[in-house]
């Protein structure tokens, strides 16, 4: 690890005030716009930044270098989720009922400081950096798919983005070189239309009930037995509702569930093998049904060059203990959208574990992280930027 010059130009204190003003004020996703008008003004703050919006709450900065070179973005989601507020903190949310249950405060504070050391170290940098204050990050189908189709970003050379964690070492920097950072996640909505009739007499009636256990059942065969053992892939039913009294056969039944992939051929045969199982099941019986499949996002991939580079730069400005093998999350992210545009890299910033006071996980009413791991964001972002613009 080498103390770089211009670690004294992070605005440390500064960057956990706007931590703790956002962590205050959050907005759920499609509606920041208070977020995204503190943003632009944070930025206009800064010299030598043009500031545009791809999208009514989403902000882009562009910082032109003083030399001509490549273009890499940086990604900060923004949004809060629907979560009531549990921790006690004194700057716990103010707008009931919504929290930022999922660290994108400081994904935004983390990116803002890196924007104020970048803007400052201008004159160096051979090529232009963006950085893209996004929202909607979760709810789909997410804020990234609208910036990308907004048109306003072009001949990007890397994306790269950080996603908080509870449950890693606080101020940990885990990267995955190569492949998979998260899986895909898509979703369907299976409305299963029968014919209602007597309890006692099921021969007038199609039993919604039990086409639905036979889908369900169906479903449960597809990783087992129609995807090979090392391809990850979950499918889960969340959802299965019909029927209100003991003697009725119900009209209908409903069904919900969730599809994880990390290949996008086996993403679009699950797919196919779930419409499959639906209408055969529905046809074998005389049902009818309504299914809506939607394709969410899709899995966030490394490049092992972006990648790797970050790596290096994390371990050149970081403790070699702070910068650990990376690993996968099973969760999902919209980043994998920006995959359209440029090679990616997503790493994973610790936010402290069980053992060092940090028990909730992302998403709890009780999700706190620890707030010294967001320095480490901000070094190892801008000694990538200044490693990929050099
Ligand atoms: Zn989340
Ligand atoms: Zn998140």
């Amino acid at each position: 690890m080498e103390t770089q010059p211009w670690f004294k130009l992070i605005p440390q204190e500064q960057m956990i005030k706007w931590r703790r003003y956002f962590h205050a004020h959050p907005e759920l996703s499609f509606k920041e716009n208070k977020t995204s008008k503190e943003i632009t003004q944070i930025l206009a703050s800064f010299d030598q930044i043009t500031i545009t919006h791809p999208t009514p709450t989403s902000v882009l900065g562009t910082i032109k270098g003083a030399y001509p070179g490549k273009k890499i973005l940086l990604r900060a989601d923004i949004d809060a989720l629907p979560v009531k507020e549990e921790t006690g903190l004194d700057f716990a949310s103010q707008n009931d009922g919504v929290m930022h249950a999922c660290g994108h405060d400081t994904h935004t504070a983390i990116l803002l400081a890196t924007t104020k050391v970048l803007t400052q170290l201008r004159s160096q940098l051979h090529g232009t950096v963006q950085v893209i204050f996004q929202h909607a990050e979760e709810q789909v189908p997410g804020g990234a798919k609208e910036i990308v189709a907004s048109g306003q970003l072009h001949n990007l050379d890397a994306v790269i983005g950080l996603h908080i964690m509870t449950g890693l070492k606080a101020g940990t920097v885990n990267i995955v070189t190569d492949g998979p950072v998260t899986t895909g996640a898509d979703a369907f909505d299976l409305t299963i239309q029968g014919k209602g009739s007597h309890g006692s007499m099921p021969q007038e009636g199609i039993d919604p009930i039990t086409v639905g256990t036979e889908i369900i059942n169906q479903l449960h065969t597809i990783t087992s037995r129609f995807t090979p053992p090392k391809d990850l892939n979950v499918v889960t039913v969340g959802k299965f509702h019909s029927g209100v009294a003991v003697n009725v056969l119900p009209d209908t039944a409903t069904i919900g569930g969730s599809v994880r992939t990390i290949d996008e051929d086996t993403r679009q045969a699950i797919a196919n093998r779930i419409k499959k199982i639906v209408k055969n099941t529905c046809d074998t019986y005389g049902a009818s049904y309504q299914l809506d499949y939607q394709f969410a996002y899709a899995a966030v991939i490394n490049d092992p060059k972006i990648a790797s580079l970050v790596k290096r730069c994390a371990l050149k400005v970081l403790p070699k203990e702070m910068v650990p093998a990376g690993t996968m999350m099973s969760a999902s992210e919209d980043f994998s959208a920006y995959g359209k545009l440029a090679p990616l890299c997503f790493f994973l910033l610790g936010g402290g574990t069980e053992e060092e006071g940090y028990p909730y996980s992302n998403h709890s009413p009780k999700f706190i992280i620890a707030e010294d791991a967001l320095l480490n964001g901000v070094k190892t972002e801008v000694e990538s930027v200044l490693e990929f613009l050099s």
